[in-house]
């Protein structure tokens, strides 16, 4: 496998015709950065061209409360797929986070939650569909049976463990930290990365981003990096969407996170545990916007001793739904797939519990014992 020799060009000041010859070197001579090329496989990207040859109106769509990497991925590929020519519509089962939708785009996702007899048939009269973030129907959430009822081809594209087979195509790899970092090696393979533009790039660098914690967690793949030193070629301001994504609170944001964690905080130290929760009452009473406590579960793992945190949200009356996030080798998504109906990644996972926030609370207490054994000393 070939990788970066990116000691081509010296650390420090970089005078103009050094960065001249950079972004020429990005442009013209890929192989100097050059990615892990067999993470697509030639017979897929064959199947994936026939596909979309034979395609005209094409819908993607992504998991139920999507993140950046369901949206990014799912603009990214629209874009591409728009700038050849094809009629392309986003289809969410429901609103991205607003931090999101500064992408370029976002503002004609088709959301099923408003619009849904629009979504169906889109769904429905799709000649192909891009599955992007997801392996599980039941993660499409209301748009699940008008994705069974779709004759079309499917085609899978997700980095989350043990896929269900109901896609034509299955592009699935658990060892990639992202879905956007994955489609960027199949545009690669396809033919397709010189239509991704610096819109597309920022999408696909928004996912990154938000899959990896900012890159503080699955992220030392260096390949991960050659892929942002090639978007970056493509003018993105890798800063400022840093600030726009992570650094960017509503007010009801800010107070409803400071109480969560002031008030709402458990340190559970016989689990290495902590736990947050938030009644209904309490959402109402700050105002709460979906996105609100986007970060909120990851912020326990600061506290030394804290191997994974807990965060229940009262959705509605008797639905809680459950956020976990872990460092090393706790399997948060064996927890959430074992006693919360969901799943995930081994540190980042998600769930629901029907039943009032306080039985999810003694459930999860009663459960807890049983993952001790991943904790460590
Ligand atoms: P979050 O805590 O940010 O909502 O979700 C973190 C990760 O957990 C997601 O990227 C997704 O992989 C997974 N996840 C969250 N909620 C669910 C769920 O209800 N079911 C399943 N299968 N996975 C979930
Ligand atoms: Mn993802």
């Amino acid at each position: 496998m070939e990788r970066a020799n990116i000691t081509l060009f010296p650390r420090g000041r970089v005078t103009m015709n050094q960065k001249k010859l950079r972004t020429f070197v990005f442009h013209f001579c890929p192989g100097v950065l050059s990615m892990d090329n067999s993470i697509i496989d030639g017979s897929t990207a064959t199947r994936i061209h026939s596909l979309l040859y034979k395609a005209e109106k094409i819908v993607i769509t992504c998991h139920v409360s999507p993140d950046g990497d369901a949206i990014g991925s799912s603009l990214a590929l629209s874009q591409v797929l728009k700038a050849m020519g094809k009629h392309v519509h986003v289809v969410t089962p429901d609103t991205p986070p607003r931090p999101l939708m500064f992408l370029k785009d976002a503002d004609r996702i088709v959301v099923a939650s408003r619009w849904t007899d629009k979504a169906r048939t889109l769904i429905k009269s799709a000649d192909l569909i891009f599955c992007l973030d997801f392996n599980s129907l039941a993660r499409l959430d209301r748009l699940a049976d008008a994705m069974r009822e779709a004759e079309c081809p499917k085609v899978m594209i997700d980095h989350h463990l043990e896929p269900e087979d109901w896609a034509t195509v299955i592009i699935s790899r658990p060892d990639m930290s992202s879905t956007c970092v994955l489609l960027y090696h199949l545009l690669v393979r396809l033919g397709f990365e010189s239509r991704l533009d610096k819109d597309g790039a920022e999408c696909i660098y928004t996912g990154m981003m938000t899959d990896t914690g900012h890159f503080t967690y699955n992220s030392n793949d260096p390949d991960i990096y050659i892929v942002i030193a090639r978007l970056m070629s493509k003018g993105i301001d890798k800063n400022e969407i840093y600030r726009r994504v992570f650094n960017t609170h509503s007010l009801s944001s800010i107070r409803i996170s400071s109480y969560a964690l002031y008030r709402k905080m458990q340190i559970l130290p016989e689990h290495k545990a902590a736990l947050i929760t938030l009644t209904g009452d309490e959402l109402k009473e700050f105002g709460y916007e979906k996105g609100d406590t986007e970060g909120l579960v990851n912020v326990p793992l600061s506290i030394p001793g804290v191997v994974y945190s807990v965060f229940m949200r009262e959705d509605e009356p008797d639905y809680v739904k459950i956020s976990t996030r872990s460092v090393g080798e706790f399997p948060v998504n064996k927890l959430c797939e074992r006693y919360f109906s969901g799943g995930g990644h081994l540190n980042a996972a998600g769930g629901e519990y029907h039943g009032s926030l306080s039985q999810a609370v003694s459930f999860y207490l009663s459960v807890a014992a049983e993952f001790d054994s991943y904790i460590g000393d």
